[in-house]
């Protein structure tokens, strides 16, 4: 577990170009049946994706971090039907959800939050990233949005900043599934991009809004299938650190003081250190 949870903070280091060299080896990718044709693709390079067989067409959600392993996607969606893939939706923008765009086919529906597409143009501008630019989202939404692609029934959902400023849940309604990205992460802290416009605020009214969707079955970038008990942990457990910080700041706490009083130390070495954890974007939120 150790292992799993290690890959994942360096899967989702939210940039683009993920150092490949320091990665341990993936577990080898396989699409696992939810229901109604509904399947959720684990392992490979990159964040769970899934996707959707309708009856004429496939739709994708998310694209693993290499074109090998979305590729690989491609042939586990061809072991369960002919139909061709048509549209990806993006949960958001990072590297390990949209940068094996590269092995799709050109000229698909691709669909992303018009923050994540703002997110994309800005990392695609890496000339290492030059191989993307064809993938950038075709059709951006704003809010929330019913679709109906070759008979899938979807909604997608946008309930304001979270992990990032883009995050959409998607929804598939008749089956009960949400694909949530990064919106939940069990095992560890939550992760939070405060560049890309991410907030703990949001991040907690984010969870609400998916523990009130009439869905039973939730796919997050980086556990296995969650339910509404297990997000409503989490949201338990995020909303008792953000009180607790809130009231020490009403102490009038020292960060460093906060971050003591929750045992958190700083890492011998400095460089280790690449991001704030929760307790600190708690605080930044607040103060
Ligand atoms: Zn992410």
């Amino acid at each position: 577990m150790t292992y799993r949870i290690a890959f994942v903070a360096l899967a989702c280091l939210g940039g683009v170009g993920v150092a490949a060299a320091a990665q341990p080896q993936p577990v080898p990718l396989s699409a696992q049946p939810l229901k109604g044709g509904v399947y959720w693709v684990k392992g490979g390079n990159g964040a769970n994706t899934g996707f959707i067989v309708g009856a004429k067409e496939v739709v994708v959600i998310d694209a693993k971090t290499v074109a090998e392993s979305s590729q690989a996607m491609l042939a586990e969606i061809r072991k369960v039907t002919p139909n061709p893939v048509t549209t990806v939706i993006l949960t958001h923008s990072d590297g390990d959800h949209v940068n094996g765009l590269a092995g799709l086919p050109q000229g698909l529906t691709i669909i992303a939050h018009s923050n994540t597409k703002k997110d994309m143009v800005e990392a695609f501008k890496d000339p290492k990233m030059s191989a993307l630019l064809p993938y950038l989202p075709t059709r951006t939404v704003d809010g929330d949005q019913s679709l109906n692609i070759g008979g899938v029934r979807l909604n997608l959902r946008y309930f304001g900043p979270a992990h990032t400023s883009g995050d959409l849940v998607v929804l598939i309604p008749r089956q009960r599934i949400a694909f949530i990205g990064d919106l939940a992460f069990l095992g560890r802290d939550p992760l939070i991009h405060r560049q890309k416009g991410g907030t703990s605020l949001g991040l907690v009214q984010n969870l609400r809004k998916i523990l009130a969707l009439d869905a039973d079955t939730f796919i997050s970038g980086h556990n296995d299938p969650l339910t509404k008990a297990d997000i409503r942990g989490l949201l338990t457990s995020i909303e008792e650190k953000q009180a607790k910080v809130k009231a020490l700041i009403g102490q009038g706490k020292s960060l460093d003081e906060i971050k003591t009083a929750f045992g958190l130390t700083e890492p011998a070495d400095p460089s280790a250190r690449r991001r704030p954890g929760l307790v600190e974007i708690i605080y930044l939120d607040l103060k």
